[in-house]
């Protein structure tokens, strides 16, 4: 690894540490020639096969991009919206796959935002599951007044995109 700030092309490890979470690795680095001090972080390799065939990295942020447009004018923080990002991360990590489809990334987001805000749930199941018509809606609304505690009275009408606690179905 090469020093970022006179390009010397060695440097030597002086602190490593895992993420609190156990996906990551910081490195502390240290360069011999300026001495100048920087920090890398290593993470299994996650890459996710777009439709047109392409890939890229999975990215956290184009996640959270995605569903923040789902959440438009819905009582989301961006705190939310990054915790979501993160569980979402972990869920695709835990499949133990180096590669994903976009259909997979969006299939682990539904869990996590079906838990943050429902409506916003439905709006990106719409597009995830390409609803074409009132019906699909309706069964997605079925679907989920069915999954509500019978003590949820209205569901939809009454949640206030609180975010759950952690999913314990993991
Ligand atoms: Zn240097």
């Amino acid at each position: 690894m090469h020093c970022p700030f006179c390009r010397h092309p060695d440097s030597r490890v002086v602190d490593s540490r895992t993420t609190d979470d156990g996906a990551s690795i910081r490195r502390r680095r240290q360069c011999p020639d300026c001495g100048r001090r920087f920090t890398t972080v290593e993470t299994a390799s996650l890459m996710v096969i777009k439709r047109s065939g392409v890939t890229e990295p999975f990215s956290r942020s184009k996640v959270i991009v995605g569903v923040r447009k789902a959440c438009q004018g819905r009582p989301v923080t961006e705190d939310a919206l990054a915790q979501l990002g993160q569980r979402v991360e972990e869920a695709v990590r835990a499949t133990g796959s180096a590669e994903l489809s976009t259909h997979d990334v969006g299939l682990a987001i539904l869990g996590p935002l079906q838990d943050l805000d429902l409506v916003a749930y439905l709006r990106f199941a719409s597009v995830y599951r390409a609803f074409d018509s009132l019906e699909d809606f309706e069964r997605a609304i079925t679907e989920l007044r069915e999954q509500l505690p019978p003590t949820t009275p209205g569901g939809l009408d009454e949640d206030l995109g609180v975010p759950a606690p952690a999913s314990a179905a993991d």
